[in-house]
């Protein structure tokens, strides 16, 4: 049977039942499988017969996590790794040369921007960086041997927005590939391939997950694309252990009720904030004050999970992390429990003060992951913060 909505594809899309007949999809912890006789063997490596042959190609657990967020997507075919930064570095090894150009989204996950800046170029691999804010840019940073275009959208942590369906329509006007890391929204709020990309990448690690316990990557996109990465990472090992792919998959079953949520209780601080002093703004995709405002309810179903926060400077931020008595200040996002980061002095300190500014953060920027405890609590927590 296959099913159209989002929320029975999420749990009813499943491993094939053991003789057993286990109504939970069990484990499969084994690094190999074993063949029926010498032929079999032969067949499966001569690809004559589809099966398991090595954990590092395949594992039912990691091929159920890989069915299910493809057909949650409508994507043709996936492929999964050990985290998001494997997802990405595979992906663009595998589709990347020597002399090939990327135009990227300047305002990239820190290690994104660390992979373009400093480990491709080894191997003559170039970048321009562009602003989602000026569309007209990403069409004069297209060069001849440019070969994909790859975009965070919304951003972390300035939440910018870029209109995915106009990027694709550039990206194949120009004969490019558009590559979307699709982490802040997860396939249940945005879904990139629909509106023309390429490849969807997701550090399954934050929201899909949702409970801060293991870290993933999943790469979504068509067929031949996918045999692509598939031919570069069943030998440079890359693999997602089975183990995290069962806990991930379970995870996908409550997506979308808890991302209904994250987003409701996002939008409630998001307003709070936004109507206190001493707060130079509050950036969320679904506030009307945020520029990019008609994008992202075109092409968002709800906001997300994120609330980006200006305070006045350093010391303003710090003083608020600390008040916050709930929030819990660490470096990931996308968890049950709310978190507080402070970018330019964690995920972004890498970056130069200039660079800093040129993707949004300022010294009294303050990322909020709004988690699933009572709204009511994560309020009070903002309010005795900022009190
Ligand atoms: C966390 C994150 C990544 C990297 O994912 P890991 O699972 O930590 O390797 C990539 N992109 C974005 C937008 C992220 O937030």
């Amino acid at each position: 049977m296959s099913y159209k909505n989002f929320e029975t594809i999420a749990i009813r899309i499943q491993a094939e039942r053991s003789e057993h007949k286990e109504h939970s999809v069990p484990l499969y912890m084994t690094s190999s499988y074993k063949f029926d006789d010498a032929d079999d063997m032969r067949a499966l490596f001569a690809n004559e017969k589809d099966g398991n042959i090595y954990s590092r190609y395949s594992n039912p657990n990691v091929t159920e996590l890989i069915d299910k967020m493809a057909a949650l997507e409508g994507a043709e075919a996936g492929w999964a790794t050990s985290t998001g930064m494997a997802a990405i570095f595979t992906a663009l090894a595998a589709l990347l040369g020597s002399g090939d150009h990327v135009v990227s989204s300047r305002s990239v996950f820190g290690s994104t921007h660390q992979l373009l800046n400093g480990i491709f170029p080894k191997w003559g691999i170039d970048y321009t960086y562009a602003d989602l804010d000026k569309p007209e840019d990403w069409e004069k940073a297209i060069k001849a041997n440019t070969k994909l275009l790859f975009v965070e959208t919304p951003s972390n942590p300035g939440i910018d927005i870029i209109d995915l369906k106009w990027l694709s329509e550039l990206a194949k006007s120009r004969g490019v590939l558009l590559i979307v890391d699709n982490c802040f929204a997860t396939p249940y709020l945005q879904q990139p391939i629909a509106l023309g990309a390429d490849l969807s990448i997701h550090s399954a690690t934050k929201f899909i997950d949702g409970q801060g316990r293991c870290l993933g990557g999943v790469i979504l996109g068509n067929k031949e694309l996918i045999l692509k990465i598939e031919a570069f990472a069943r030998h440079s090992g890359p693999a997602m252990s089975p183990f995290n792919a069962w806990l991930l998959s379970k995870s996908l079953e409550t997506l979308a009720v808890r991302m209904d949520r994250h987003c409701e209780n996002a939008i409630k601080v998001a307003e709070y904030l936004e109507n206190q002093a001493g707060i130079k703004a509050v950036k969320y995709p679904f506030l009307a004050s945020h520029p990019q405002y008609e994008i992202a309810k075109r092409q968002m179903k709800q906001g997300g999970g994120i609330v980006t926060l200006v305070l006045k400077d350093s010391a303003a931020a710090v003083k608020f992390m600390n008040g916050l008595k709930m929030f819990s200040i660490s470096a990931n996002l996308g968890d049950t429990r709310s978190i507080v980061t402070h970018p330019a002095t964690s995920t972004h300190s890498k970056l130069s003060e200039m660079e800093r500014l040129q993707v949004g953060i300022e010294q009294g920027t303050v990322r909020l992951s709004i988690g699933l405890e009572n709204i009511n609590d994560i309020l009070e927590d903002l309010k005795n913060a900022l009190g």
